[in-house]
């Protein structure tokens, strides 16, 4: 347990809620994997504002986590953060475990996880940087709709649910002379978007996915140029960079019933570009 955290929800405060009678929790519980910051956090916050039960997820900034439960307290969501590796098998189980545990019940899974590395051509990557992107960017996605799946199948006793995929423009793009294999990960979830939907339409679960343009994060400095966006900005018709809860809005309604006739879709969010 040393590699979570978890923050006691404010469930026990909820009218009518019993915790010694049920461990289902009455509220809609959404899952934001990647959620302590950027656009996991902005879209935390959006399902928070809406009477959500947020479970949000991180690797390794507890800092980031722990001010970002604050704030979702601050907005009366029954909230818990798990720090768990959602590349990996026994992250995973933890991350979905706890939700289990805590709320009871999955309405919605936000796959939002992803990384990249310092921008690069193709003949000066290696083996090493590209298995890390795969394995976090596309392994993560598959692993966390697996067990969301699992849970929400109306074949499996599941009340349905939705799952929304976070990918880039870059998928489309290809991000040449920046980060090529960033953007086939990328692509992947695209593919995952679409065949997962198909998959599971017949089981009550709607798979999409909103693929953002540039958009004012930390992870731009992440790929080594903090004013990426700055530089690009240009290029895009609506000539800015978007904000992190410009996309959680794409998000939040392609997860909610507003949008109960799209599956297999994928939402560009990117100013035009
Ligand atoms: P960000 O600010 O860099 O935040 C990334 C989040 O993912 C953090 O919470 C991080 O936790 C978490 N994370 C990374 N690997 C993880 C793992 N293996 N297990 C659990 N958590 C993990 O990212 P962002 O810019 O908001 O991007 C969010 C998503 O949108 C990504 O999928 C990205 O590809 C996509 N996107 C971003 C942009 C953009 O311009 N920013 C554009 C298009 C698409 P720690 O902080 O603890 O490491």
């Amino acid at each position: 347990m040393d590699n979570w955290l978890i923050v006691p929800s404010g469930k026990t405060s909820l009218p009518g809620f019993n915790p010694l009678l049920s461990s289902v929790i009455q509220q809609p519980v959404v899952i934001v994997t990647g959620g302590s910051r950027g656009i996991g956090a902005a879209t935390a916050k959006l399902f928070a504002d809406n009477g959500y039960a947020v479970c949000i997820n991180y690797k390794s900034d507890g800092a980031a986590a722990e001010t970002l439960l604050s704030d979702l307290k601050s907005r009366e969501a029954p909230c818990i953060a798990i720090k768990a590796d959602v590349s990996a098998e026994e992250g995973t189980s933890k991350l979905f475990e706890a939700v289990d545990a805590e709320f009871g019940r999955l309405d919605v899974l936000v796959n939002n996880v992803g990384i990249l590395k310092t921008q690069s051509k193709l003949v000066d990557m290696n083996a090493d940087r590209i298995n890390a992107l795969l394995i976090n960017n596309v392994t993560s996605h598959f692993l966390c709709s697996r067990e969301a799946v699992k849970r929400m199948s109306t074949q499996s006793g599941g009340a349905g649910g939705t799952i929304v995929n976070v990918s880039p423009g870059a998928a489309r793009t290809g991000s040449p002379n920046e980060y090529i294999d960033y953007a086939a990960t990328k692509g992947a979830i695209d593919t995952l978007t679409r065949g997962l939907a198909m998959e599971v339409a017949a089981e009550g679960i709607r798979v999409n996915g909103v693929r953002p343009g540039l958009i004012y994060t930390d992870m731009h400095a992440d790929g080594g140029e903090p004013d990426r966006i700055e530089r690009l900005k240009s290029k895009v018709p609506l000539n800015r960079g978007g904000q992190p809860e410009e996309v959680a809005q794409a998000i939040f309604w392609l997860a909610s019933d507003k949008s109960s006739f799209s599956t297999g879709s994928i939402l560009d969010v990117s100013g035009g570009l």
